[in-house]
């Protein structure tokens, strides 16, 4: 984390999970409220900026996507460096994406110190229908994680500015 000119704050954050999970997306949501259907990763963009207002004060969010480096399992440690806050993200239609999260989370612990702010991102809430993984369950492994936990639709918006915005929040708090 950087500290600017007087009141305003720099959080650098994360977006981890297994491909396709709609991490890409969310980012996409909150940083332009855009929604791209086709999967095609995004090659080349590191990270976008979305400002947000805590308190009166200046918050600069820079929120990481991979890149679709994850396809390769291969996540750089420069990816994770100075990140003050991490969206561990799995897709509530694909079981298989869940069973990563633990995965995921080792990833995690060994680049970053525990102080990081952890959220768990059940993502296509509004797949409804062919869900394979219960609100509960998400739920139950945040609990277990010590995480906090969110369903989200970057499709239909559901909670996604709510997600990045807790976790700006609980990193707001740790520094302030
Ligand atoms: P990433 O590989 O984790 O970055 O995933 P992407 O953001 O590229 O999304 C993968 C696929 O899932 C794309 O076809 C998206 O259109 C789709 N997708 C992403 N988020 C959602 C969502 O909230 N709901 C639904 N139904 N589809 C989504
Ligand atoms: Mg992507």
């Amino acid at each position: 984390m950087e500290e600017g000119g007087g009141e305003e704050y720099l959080f650098k954050i994360v977006v981890i999970g297994d491909s396709a999970v709609g991490k890409s997306n969310l980012l996409s949501r909150f940083a332009r409220d855009e929604f791209d259907h086709n999967s095609k990763a995004t090659i080349g963009v590191e990270f976008q900026t979305q400002v947000v207002e805590l308190d009166g004060k200046e918050v600069k969010a820079q929120v990481w996507d991979t890149a679709g480096q994850e396809r390769f399992r291969a996540v750089t440690s420069a990816y994770y460096r100075g990140a003050v806050g991490a969206l561990v993200v799995y897709d509530i239609s694909r079981k298989t994406t869940f069973e990563s999260v633990k995965r995921w989370l080792d990833e995690l612990n060994t680049h970053c110190d525990t102080t990081v702010a952890r959220m768990l991102v059940g993502n296509k809430c509004d797949l409804e229908n062919i869900r394979e993984v219960s609100v509960d369950e998400g739920k139950s492994l945040a609990e277990e994680e010590g995480l906090f936990f969110i369903e989200t639709s970057a499709l239909d918006s559901t909670n996604v500015n709510k997600a990045f915005e807790i976790v700006i929040r609980e990193i707001y708090e740790k520094v302030s």
